[in-house]
């Protein structure tokens, strides 16, 4: 490909929306435009990284034994009310109705069709095990947009099912995917930590991501891990806590209320009555899918929405708002404002309380009165009427491995993959069965595994680049290297880099002449924008027959024949994995 014909348009300036690196690189170097939120145009450059991590893809899928097919954008309304799914999936799923007012949606994922697709031919247990998928545009109508492909509207996904007649058959195609997994991302050039997750919208018992760490802020995961190789994502991960004082016996001899003055945090209410905080049951008010819940954990430590999501029975979950605490507060007769709320009085709402809160006993808690709390209280003094305990507390760093006893650390990380176990989630309401030996029908066990193409392209920039732009690892560079001849008007340099470039294109090498008439300095700074993992330089030296050879990744720079440079990267191209 010659420069001055390759549709690309780099940039003088990093756009204005782009917050994290891959986002600036990928837009200022050419390879996407946003065509509406979360919505991107994949450019030449960017459609042949797209490619090539497709193919790493197929090729592994292939390998592992999966089959590749390839399912409508598109679908009906009524199968995703058949898993129970239509009410479920929530405001990501973008509904649309066609001209005869049918209800649609565009897919953001494929269970309901592949199990009805599963339904129709798998009939036999002699048929599986099968591992089924495909590599597709998916849209998910996310809340927040944003980090270009890295949480697009419209993005790329691979996305396989597994239909097995056994749990057995299942955990080994589980363990299968994960190895395939571990291969594609390390060929794409990525380093992942497998993590156990929380299963969300999918469903499902287990489930595992595959992350990127970064200390980026694209890195919108918190994982905590050990060295003993616990690692979890924190809407999953569970910790020990060391030992703290949680009756306050030794502070409260009696179970009383008590003025605690402008105390609106823990810190000031710990500090008023002088106890630490561990002796505070703390009261948050939560809207889960619309309505309010009061979740209660030990004040020093904090919530994690998704469990409490979880817990809850939701599909979505935020904070309350002020107001929306002081209507709460005005439905039941109080009007204590936050920093005060409490549990009691509360009954016709869902109380759920963190593990932490089992233990304590002669605490503080607020009664819904401000400038007040009862202090020596316990849980029997609160009157509520039904109590549910779960795990909804969001671990810290220092908290001990629940694995190994020593302290957990805290990373972020880029979720490019994710595996579920669905067992018979699908299966079995969508009455997806298939006939035993002896004849008699049971719903298939299933699994999926994704992995975002294009997360997975904008996640390798993350891991790759430096100051003056993209640093391609060389499996899924859109090109493998970039002949800069400096001065165009030269006859020698022209020459030789023509000649290499024509030997280069031969031998099977993904070459870019850069044939522009601009001044060297330009062309080199697009080569490194660009990313090209090597780059080679015919300027005055070629006089003396040398050229220059620079290595993207190391910035490194060496004076050969072009000959030489010319078997370099054939042999480098051969051995790509
Ligand atoms: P997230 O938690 O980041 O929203 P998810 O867990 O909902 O993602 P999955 O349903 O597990 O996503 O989808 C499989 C893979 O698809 C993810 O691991 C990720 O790589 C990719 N993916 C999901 N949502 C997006 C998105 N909005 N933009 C780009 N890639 C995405
Ligand atoms: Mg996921």
């Amino acid at each position: 490909m010659k420069m001055s014909k390759l549709f690309v348009q780099t940039l003088r300036e990093f756009p204005s929306d782009a917050e994290v690196v891959s986002h600036k690189m990928l837009a200022r170097a050419g390879y996407i435009r946003k065509l509406t939120s979360g919505v991107y145009n994949y450019l030449p450059l960017m459609w042949r990284v797209l490619k090539k991590v497709e193919n790493i893809v197929r090729e592994e899928m292939d390998a592992a034994g999966a089959q590749e097919l390839l399912m409508p954008f598109v679908q009906p309304k009524e199968l995703w009310e058949e898993s129970g799914r239509w009410d479920a999936y929530g405001r990501e799923l973008m509904r649309l109705k066609d001209r005869h007012d049918r209800i649609m949606c565009l897919g953001p994922t494929h269970e309901e069709i592949i199990t009805a697709i599963a339904r129709d031919g798998l009939k036999s247990y002699k048929q599986m095990p099968v591992n089924l998928y495909q590599i597709q545009s998916k849209f998910r109508d996310e809340v927040r947009p944003r980090y270009g492909l890295l949480r697009g509207r419209e993005f790329i996904m691979k996305d396989a099912y597994s239909f097995d007649t056994s749990e057995e058959g299942l955990d080994k195609e589980y363990q299968n995917m994960a190895q395939a997994y571990k291969r594609i991302f390390n060929r794409c050039g990525l380093e992942t930590k497998m993590v156990q997750s929380d299963s969300g919208a999918i469903g499902g018992s287990v489930s595992h991501e595959f992350m990127v760490i970064t200390d980026t802020d694209a890195g919108e995961n918190d994982v905590f891990y050990c060295e003993c190789g616990y690692a979890a994502n924190s809407n999953h991960a569970v910790s020990n806590l060391p030992e703290a004082v949680v009756d306050g016996k030794d502070y409260f001899n009696e179970t009383k209320i008590v003025d605690t003055p402008e105390t609106h945090s823990i810190e000031e209410l710990s500090k008023f009555l002088n106890i630490p905080s561990t002796l505070i049951l703390k009261s948050l008010v939560y809207i889960v899918d619309k309505k309010p819940v009061i979740a209660l954990v030990r004040a020093d430590k904090a919530v994690e929405e998704t469990k409490l999501m979880n817990a809850a029975g939701g599909i979505d979950v935020r904070i309350a708002s002020a107001a929306e605490i002081a209507e709460l507060m005005t439905d039941h007769g109080f009007d204590a404002v936050p920093g005060f709320i409490g549990p009691k009085g509360m009954n016709d709402i869902q109380i759920i309380a963190d593990e932490t809160v089992r233990d304590m006993k002669n605490f503080v808690v607020g009664i819904n009165q401000t400038d007040k709390h009862l202090v020596g209280a316990n849980l029997t003094d609160l009157d509520i009427k039904e109590l549910k305990y779960a795990d909804i507390r969001l671990v810290e760093s220092g908290e001990l491995c629940p694995e190994c006893g020593k302290p957990l650390k805290v990373t972020k990380g880029i979720e490019v993959g994710n595996i579920f176990k669905l067992g018979t989630k699908y299966s079995k309401p969508m009455n997806a069965v298939y006939l035993d030996k002896n004849g008699k029908s049971h719903p298939y066990i299933m699994g999926c595994y994704g992995i975002g193409i294009s997360r997975t392209a904008a996640a390798a920039v993350e891991a790759h680049y430096d100051e003056n732009g993209i640093k391609w690892p060389i499996s899924i560079a859109p090109y493998h290297v970039v002949i800069v001849p400096v001065n165009i008007q030269d006859t020698l340099q022209m020459e030789v880099a023509e000649k290499m470039y024509e030997e280069l294109k031969k031998a099977g090498v993904e070459v870019v002449l850069d044939d522009r008439d601009e001044r060297a300095g330009v062309k080199f700074k697009d080569a490194d924008l660009i990313g090209f993992p090597y780059r080679v330089t015919v300027g005055k030296t070629i006089n003396e027959g040398l050229v220059e050879y620079k290595t993207r990744e190391t910035g490194e720079i060496e004076k050969v024949t072009p000959e030489t440079a010319v078997e370099h990267l054939i042999e480098i191209v051969k051995n790509i994995k």
